[in-house]
């Protein structure tokens, strides 16, 4: 039995986690950037987990009560994510690998959400919603690798929601603000539905969404209702139909915007619709942190992935589609 580090810096958060190689958790710590104002600044993000890089370790080594000599491998978050922010990550853990004379593994970080989600619900082969402020993406195992069946366009989920709040004088981040306020609304407000075969666009529906609040003529809880119900609906139309295509009867919602109660609940509804079962990452492990790193990195040890340290750079648009998925 192994243990891994694992860190995750690929925008606000920087978490360092540890597990052992079956699947125990020892420690997760984490620090998160708030911006004072406004969406996240990637400078002062990158400041940010630079500066609390060094307090969540130390945190996180308390935590799972074992010191760096310990750690057998050391995994972080090779990307997508803000460059800068991704940067310190990778060159602090790579000098921790280094230094310690460990193997470095790189992690796709919605890997992470997935492996995480995967191992602390009973889902087998989901298909895989995946929401976040930086992602939103629609994943099934097939073929030995994590395909991308529908995608946004443009914007994610989490980020609309988030501009929204902020655009109508809520405060960041916007998801959980929208949520409280779309249970007080009552009325649906037509709003942009944009499905474009598998994949999804939320610019109209932001701008949209905006333009009628700019009015006066709605009330900002019958909007938030609205953009809710509107996002939610498109995300779960383009998840039955994976799970259609793909003949999958679970599915797992990884990412920040699986602690939306009206979105589990729509999930929920479609799933007992198609006999299938919904799974949803525990609140604690939804939004970013490093333990999920940790166990996407102890499950590519185990199944022998070695990186060699030149192929470990940062990639700021890293796909899970792009990595061999020897671990299931
Ligand atoms: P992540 O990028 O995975 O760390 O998740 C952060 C994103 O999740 C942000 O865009 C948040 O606004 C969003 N989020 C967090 N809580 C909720 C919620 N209750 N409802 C909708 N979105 C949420
Ligand atoms: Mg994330």
């Amino acid at each position: 039995m192994a243990l891994v580090l694992g860190v995750e810096s690929t925008a606000h958060t920087i978490g360092i986690g540890i597990v052992n190689t079956e699947g125990k958790i020892l420690a997760d710590a984490r620090a998160t950037y708030f911006p004072k104002k406004g969406g996240i600044l990637p400078r002062e993000a990158a400041d940010f987990i630079s500066e609390n890089y060094s307090k969540v370790l130390k945190e996180a080594l308390a935590q799972a009560k074992v010191s760096l000599k310990e750690i057998d491998c050391f995994a972080f978050s090779q990307g997508p994510g803000l460059g800068g922010c991704l940067k310190i990550g990778s060159n602090v853990t790579r000098y921790l690998a280094i230094k310690h004379k460990k193997p470095l593994i790189g992690v796709v970080h919605g890997i992470g959400h997935i492996e995480i989600g995967k191992l602390l619900t009973e889902a087998k082969d989901p298909v895989i919603l995946y929401v976040s402020g930086g992602n939103t993406q629609v994943i099934a195992l097939s073929g030995g690798r994590y395909r991308v069946f529908g995608e946004t366009l443009d914007i994610p989920i989490g980020n609309c929601l988030d501009q929204f709040a902020l655009q109508v004088g809520l405060k960041h981040p916007g998801g959980p603000e929208v949520e409280k306020l779309a249970l007080k609304g009552k009325n649906y407000i037509e709003l942009p539905y944009i499905v474009k075969g598998m994949d999804l666009s939320f610019t109209g529906l932001l701008t949209s969404a905006m333009k009628l609040h700019k009015t006066g003529k709605y009330s900002l809880e019958d909007l938030a209702f609205s953009l809710q119900e509107t996002a939610y609906a498109m995300l779960i139309e383009v998840t039955e139909r994976a799970m259609a295509h793909t003949n999958k009867k679970e599915v797992l919602i990884v990412g920040g915007v699986a602690a939306n109660k009206r979105f589990c609940e729509m999930l929920e509804i479609m799933a007992k619709e198609r006999n299938a079962k919904a799974y949803y990452v525990p609140m604690k492990y939804a939004a970013d942190n490093g333990t999920m790193i940790a166990w996407a990195g102890a499950l590519m040890l185990k199944s022998g992935v070695k990186q060699e340290l030149s192929k470990t750079s940062v990639r700021q648009k890293f796909r899970p589609d792009e990595v061999d998925v020897t671990w299931t």
